[in-house]
């Protein structure tokens, strides 16, 4: 059934001051064509789908949206770690937002449609390769049940655009209840505009936090719940093996989801010192230290909000400083949690933070896959004392032995049924996850003309955790040649 017709929107970001969201009309693209459409996203706004072709033209910013009111909106940000005065969206557009029947907000962008007031020397476009790259990942973080932005529709065009090579463009409509980022909050507090910055505050606690609207101190209680909703974000990525790669505080949700993708990568073989992005020479966004990012980003954060925190600065900084206290416990909560799923541990014990961590270091020292690796954990039976078949993978089989045999009796001393658990487990572990080398392949068909293959990996990452027939090529480690995929910041 293709969809003919679309729910007007309402204007968007109307808690923004108006000179810092000015009106931009997107630029068409020649020739646009639709390459992928998500039906689950499309399920937010209770569309059908994929769109008729009079309908196309809209997805591509050659068409518009009814009671759209296309706009972009000024943040700015800390880029690896220095601040970067005004940044924002350079190549994104926001259409509007749409209220669907169970109250919840969807705000409508389109990724890639065209320069704004914000693209300084770039040109508001995006190519296909990056833009599949964050369709599928949108799409496949939603499935695994991670916080995130969506992808509803790619459109791409013959339009050349000039990065490292000569690309083709793209454009993604993107889907968030809000698209607002700390360095929107950080630009106001630059400006000093703290009226405005207050203002912002309220209305997306009013909006997105409504049960901590009412009662003393809102503002300290919203500010708590974002460095906790964002620490929980950080051990879901963890638990995944997401690297995000660009985790500037522009990138950084207010709402806690998983933003900007661009030289994303999700862990093959397990390096706890994965830097997935090669622009990023000094690390700092490698695997192992996307905890503590998370936890600077809201250093940054709350000292952009200091001034709703007290009139006096020394108070206000003793607040931010209590507040950013408890990112440190919630991470702490919340991957112990994690990683005891995986591990398919019911009970909480205090010897559990060391086997998990002897695991991680098994499968780091051999640079074993991650996802397949907690995958084979849940054949493992309790009560067999043979060696598991796991080991294979592990250099260091003796120290692999004496793993499983405490973690054998870590189950047995839970009562753990072993039917039970592997269900669970297998409800944690996902089989499927984009690796880089399948969103490689899914480029190279697609610039090809072939788009069967992102049609299919879109399908499968819906439902990472459950085995799908005819999918075991998508389950399986990148073969030699593809491991070393290089990923640059240039999309
Ligand atoms: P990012 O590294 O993707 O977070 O982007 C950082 C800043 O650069 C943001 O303000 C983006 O909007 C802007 N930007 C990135 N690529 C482009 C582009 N091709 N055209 C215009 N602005 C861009
Ligand atoms: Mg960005
Ligand atoms: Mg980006």
């Amino acid at each position: 059934e293709s969809l003919t017709e679309l729910p007007p929107l309402r204007p968007a970001a109307r808690d923004l001051p108006a000179d810092l969201r000015p009106g931009v009309d997107a630029t068409p693209v020649p020739a646009p064509q639709l390459i992928a459409w998500s039906p689950a996203a499309a399920a937010l706004l209770d569309l059908a789908g994929p769109p008729s072709e009079a309908l196309l033209p809209v997805f591509a910013g050659n068409g518009t949206w009814p009671g759209a009111e296309p706009l972009a909106t000024a943040y700015g940000g800390h880029q690896f770690g220095v601040w970067a005065g005004r940044l924002g969206d350079g190549r994104a557009l926001l259409l509007g937002e749409h209220r669907n029947p169970r109250g919840e907000f969807w705000e409508v962008q389109l990724k890639g449609a065209g320069p704004t007031p914000y693209s300084r020397h770039a040109d508001g476009r995006a190519v296909l390769r990056s833009s599949l790259r964050e369709f599928l990942c949108s799409e496949a973080m939603a499935g695994l049940g991670i916080p995130t932005t969506r992808a509803l529709a790619l459109v791409a065009s013959p339009l050349p655009v000039r990065r490292e090579s000569m690309e083709s463009a793209a454009v993604v409509t993107r889907l968030a209840p809000s698209f607002l980022r700390f360095g929107h909050f950080e630009w106001l507090a630059h400006l000093d505009r703290h009226d405005d910055l207050r203002a912002l505050a309220d209305a997306v606690i009013d909006r997105h936090f409504p049960a901590l609207s009412a009662g003393p101190d809102r503002h300290a209680r919203w500010l708590t719940e974002v460095v906790e909703r964002t620490a929980r974000l950080m051990a879901q990525w963890q638990c995944v093996g997401f690297c995000h790669g660009v985790m500037n505080t522009d990138n950084f949700s207010i709402l806690g989801l998983t933003l900007d993708y661009g030289p994303f990568g999700v862990l093959d073989a397990f390096d706890a010192g994965h830097v997935c992005n090669h622009s990023d020479e000094a690390g700092r966004y490698a695997y192992d230290r996307q905890p503590g990012v998370g936890q600077w980003n809201c250093a940054q954060l709350l000292n952009a909000c200091l001034p709703l925190l007290g009139e006096q600065n020394q108070a206000a900084v003793e607040r931010a400083t209590g507040i950013l206290d408890r990112y440190g416990p919630a991470y702490a909560r919340a991957a112990v949690d994690g990683w005891r799923a995986k591990l398919g541990l019911r009970e909480a014990r205090d010897e559990d933070p060391a086997l998990i961590n002897r695991f991680l270091t098994l499968l780091h020292r051999s640079r074993a896959d991650f996802t397949l690796s907690f995958r084979r954990l849940a054949e493992v039976r309790a009560g067999d004392s043979s060696p598991d078949p796991g080991r294979d993978q592990i250099a260091d089989p003796l120290g692999y032995d004496a793993w499983i045999s405490d973690y054998r009796a870590r189950l047995l001393g839970e009562a753990s049924d072993d039917a039970e658990r592997a269900a669970r487990m297998q409800a944690v572990n996902p089989l499927y996850v984009l690796r880089n080398h399948l969103a490689q392949t899914a480029i190279e068909r697609a610039e090809a003309g072939d788009f069967g293959y992102s049609q299919r990996l879109l399908t499968v990452l819906g439902r990472p955790f459950e085995a799908q027939a005819g999918a075991e090529d998508l389950a399986a480690e990148p073969p030699a040649e593809l491991r070393q995929i290089a990923v640059s910041c240039s999309s």
